[in-house]
This record gives structure tokens, C-alpha cells and sequence, in this order.
């Protein structure tokens, strides 16, 4: 512990028992005279058996609250949305240009796609031969797409 003038020092108050006092004045590492901080008394040093740490503390209050949003005991599995259900199961690839819906077209996964109808979609996955499954916002859907543009019937 440093001590100097106007340090804290714990020490024996004559009046006040074991408290913080303030060094007033030192005589080389040794403290001779010391302030009360409760009743501003001077009087010698006296060391506390009681001395609790070399440094005054401030007062701690109990641990701090948990953290909102901890655990709460009794808290019910809030029911949970398919996260699929909200948003693309592939990142949509910003570095392909959207591009306009058309059965005769082809698109990789990734890709952006315009619908007339549907708006904006991230093409997901072919789940079979010229079908592709499509995000969008309402929903996700499944197109048709790589077909020539006069069908084959
Ligand atoms: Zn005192």
C-alpha cells in the first residue's frame, strides 16, 4: 500500500471506533497522524486489527442484477417460426444482377429473380428437372424454369 498525506488509511478512531481516516502526516513509511473521516478528529495513527483491505473500497452492493433477458425460471418455449419459413435457405448471391422471371430462362441457385406476380425471389434449390424452388417474401414457391419456349407437348 502507498501511503502519503491525504491517503485513506483504516485506522482506530477514539470516538469512532474502526473506520477510514485520511493520513495527515507520515514520518518516513511510518503514519503518526491521521483524520478521521467521520468525525474530523485528529489524533495519532492507530492501526486496526480490523483492517480490511489496503485500499478503501467503495461500498458494493450485492451482485449486480442478471442481465435482462437471462434465463427466467417458468419461461415457456416462445414457439418459434420455421426460420425457413422467413427467410432464404440460401444467401441470395448480390453479385448476380436480378434478373427478370422466364419459364424458357435458366438461373442458378443464389440468383435473384423478378416475378411479375411474386416480386422478388432468391432461387433456393431444383427439386426436380426444370423446377426451382423460389423465395419470396410470402412464401416460397416452386417454378418452372429451363423450359424451351415452345413446349414440347
Ligand atoms: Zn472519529
Amino acid at each position: 500500500m502507498e501511503l502519503g498525506v491525504g491517503k485513506d488509511i483504516f485506522a482506530v478512531c477514539g470516538k469512532c471506533g474502526d473506520t477510514w481516516h485520511v493520513i495527515v502526516a507520515l514520518e518516513g513509511a511510518k503514519v503518526t497522524k491521521v483524520q478521521c473521516k467521520f468525525c474530523s478528529g485528529y489524533h495519532r495513527f492507530k492501526r486496526s486489527p480490523n483492517d480490511p483491505s489496503p485500499m478503501p473500497a467503495p461500498p458494493k452492493k450485492a451482485a449486480a442484477p442478471r442481465a435482462a433477458g437471462a434465463k427466467k425460471p417458468g419461461a415457456k418455449k416462445v414457439a418459434r417460426r420455421d426460420p425457413r419459413e422467413n427467410e432464404p435457405l440460401i444467401e441470395p448471391d448480390m453479385a448476380l444482377p436480378v434478373r427478370d422471371y422466364a419459364m424458357s430462362e435458366t438461373y442458378r441457385s443464389g440468383e435473384r429473380i423478378e416475378h411479375s406476380k411474386f416480386g422478388q425471389g432468391v432461387v433456393e434449390s431444383f427439386p426436380s428437372p426444370g423446377k426451382m424452388n423460389v423465395f419470396f417474401e410470402d412464401g416460397r414457391r416452386t417454378l418452372a424454369f429451363a423450359r424451351p419456349a415452345v413446349a414440347s407437348l
